[in-house]
């Protein structure tokens, strides 16, 4: 199953990928993480990134690309995957029709008030890196200790906000037009939406 996971910032993409890697073995790949440890590692793809990940914007699409092509091209014939945060705009989506055939795109829909709310209250563990809430204090899987990332702030969510219905909700009318598009309502708890999800896919496979 090749799938695609739609939705805003702090829409649940990362915490629903878990799951669904859990049940079906997908491979998750999340361009935010992978950028991410690029930026960690200080390399030169991290660095150019970082720019525009501060400010809540898009990094460009020819670089995105390329690091998704050759992820695409290191999975072995017929594995799975998941794409999270990837594709955010028509010209990537484009391309990514251009390399595979995607069985299903899960948009996961969310008021931007919750998701202010969600991503000023998301922690993330250093050491397990799940994702959590400041309602703990500690990583409830691991007992790691918490961080909040760069861009969690009210300013940049609002930037990333004001991108995805710019850029990235043009996507919806264009897996729509190909019959690829599965809506889920991704407010309540992770394990509701869970259910929401594995109802939609079964059901698509009828
Ligand atoms: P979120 O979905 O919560 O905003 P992500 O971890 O998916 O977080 O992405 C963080 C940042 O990484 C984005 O704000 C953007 O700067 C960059 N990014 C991630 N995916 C893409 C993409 N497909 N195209 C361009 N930039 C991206
Ligand atoms: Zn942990």
């Amino acid at each position: 199953m090749k799938l695609v996971l739609l939705g805003a910032p702090g829409a649940g993409k990362g915490t629903q990928a878990v799951f669904l890697k859990e049940r079906h073995g997908l491979a998750h790949i999340s361009t935010g993480d992978i950028l991410r440890h690029n930026l960690n590692q200080g390399t030169p793809l991290g660095l150019e990134a970082k720019k525009y990940m501060d400010k809540g914007e898009l990094v460009p699409d020819e670089v995105v690309m390329q690091m998704i092509g050759e992820r695409l091209d290191s999975l072995k014939p017929d594995e799975g995957f998941m794409l999270d945060g990837f594709p955010r705009t028509v010209k990537q989506a484009e391309f990514l029709e251009s390399k595979t055939k995607i069985d299903g795109v899960i948009m996961f829909t969310v008021s931007d008030d919750d998701i202010v709310k969600r991503l000023l209250n998301r922690a993330v563990c250093r050491s397990c890196g799940a994702i959590t809430n400041w309602d703990n204090d500690k990583c409830p899987s691991c007992g790691g200790e918490l961080y909040r990332r760069a861009d969690d702030n009210e300013e940049t969510i609002r930037s990333r906000l004001k991108v995805f219905h710019e850029q990235t909700e043009a996507l919806i009318e264009f897996y729509k037009a190909r019959k690829l598009l599965l809506e889920v309502d991704a407010t309540g708890m992770p394990e509701e939406i869970f259910e929401r999800v594995i109802g939609l896919l079964s059901h698509d496979k009828n």
